[in-house]
């Protein structure tokens, strides 16, 4: 059976539709948006998550204006992931994240 491949929403390489991360950019979302806290599915504009509550908008560490909770700021384009200090993990993280969602260790906040 041919799998036809899909694109990956961040930056458009097509890619497996089972894939768990998008190769081109390291995405671990490519198919859809997903909430840095729990993981579960999101949809862009959606202002908390359903299933944990966690706000969905937050200021961007660099230009300090509002974005969704995306890999990359929507304003200016500047990535909100940081990749988890674990070297055995080294999964990419959503910058707000206190704990790594894959192997549970605490990271350290890149805010000064
Ligand atoms: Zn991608
Ligand atoms: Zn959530
Ligand atoms: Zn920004
Ligand atoms: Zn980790």
């Amino acid at each position: 059976m041919a799998s036809y491949k899909q694109p990956c929403i961040h930056c458009g390489t097509y890619i497996e539709p089972d894939s768990r991360f998008c190769p081109s950019c390291q995405s671990q979302s490519p198919f859809g948006y997903l909430c840095p806290a729990c993981l579960r599915p999101i949809q862009k504009g959606q202002s908390i998550c359903s299933a944990c509550g966690r706000p969905l908008f937050t200021a961007c560490p660099v230009c300090g204006k509002q974005t969704f909770v995306q890999e990359k700021c929507e304003q200016c384009g500047a990535s909100l992931m940081i990749r988890c200090q674990n070297p055995r993990c080294g999964v990419l993280q959503f910058f707000e994240n206190t704990k790594c969602t894959a192997c549970g260790k605490k990271i350290k906040s890149i805010k000064k």
